[in-house]
């Protein structure tokens, strides 16, 4: 684990960041010119779903997925799907 790794991440996070505000600014700014668009690119890249274990919002793409039964659960990261099924075995 270097300080070029620390930094790496940092970038990532920040581009990560700026892209979701730029999106966000987006769909304030010229609502029907970006339904027309997205709709024709095919790639949706704005739907921010919700991890139930630290509620951060999380665009969909990037979100940490788990298949319950017929259930889909996003979450930020692989860590919080780990506390999520170990608290679902607990309660069982
Ligand atoms: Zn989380």
């Amino acid at each position: 684990m270097g300080p070029l790794r620390i930094l790496i991440l940092a970038a990532l996070l920040y581009i990560g960041y700026r892209l979701i505000s730029a999106n966000f600014k987006k769909t304030d700014d010229k609502k029907k010119k970006d339904t027309d668009s997205t709709q024709s690119g095919g790639a949706i890249t704005d739907v921010l779903v919700e991890d139930p274990v630290c509620h951060k919002l999380v665009p969909k793409q990037q979100a940490h997925l788990l298949e319950l039964d017929d259930q889909k659960i996003y979450f930020c990261s692989k860590g919080c799907c780990d506390i999520f099924v170990a608290e679902r075995e607990k309660t069982e």
